[in-house]
């Protein structure tokens, strides 16, 4: 797969993007094309396309960061209601550039934000099974 993508050139400020938060190892910056006002894409400067390919203690510092710009977001001028945390792991999944990163997705009443979804009702043994199978392969 071709490393390069657009986050590559906005973290060596090649392109442009509106910074929120910066330091050695994550860049924070406003999304272009919002899917609410202030929206926040949070990525790692290295070029990692998917989890796989993410140090998880650089994983974990995404969070961190997206946990204090959901902070920063309740108590800025975006004034927001509640936040989601959104990531898009794979094409199936909706990943659209290929440098992972975390959406910080600011909620207000009535913004129109939603998740298409069709929750079912499994048995507790079919629970089990698929929790049993999930155990066996973690590393
Ligand atoms: P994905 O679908 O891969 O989870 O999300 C990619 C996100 O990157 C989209 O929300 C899209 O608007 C954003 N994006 C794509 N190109 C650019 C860009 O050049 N600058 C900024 N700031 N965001 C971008």
């Amino acid at each position: 797969m071709n490393p390069y993508t657009i986050f590559a050139d906005i973290i060596a400020g090649a392109a442009p993007s509106s910074k929120v938060y910066e330091d050695d190892e994550v860049l924070a910056f406003m999304d272009i094309r919002p899917v609410t006002p202030g929206h926040v894409l949070v990525v790692p400067k290295v070029p990692a396309p998917s989890l796989a390919d993410l140090d998880p203690a650089l994983g974990g510092k995404l969070f961190q960061v997206g946990q204090r710009i959901a902070a920063a977001l309740r108590g800025s001028e975006v004034a927001a209601d509640g936040v989601n945390f959104f990531l898009a792991d794979g094409v199936t999944a909706g990943q659209e550039v290929f440098h992972v990163h975390l959406h910080v997705i600011p909620r207000r009443p009535g913004d129109g934000f939603g998740l298409r979804a069709r929750p079912t009702s499994p048995a507790r043994a079919d629970l089990d099974y698929l929790a049993g199978s999930i155990r066996g392969a973690l590393t």
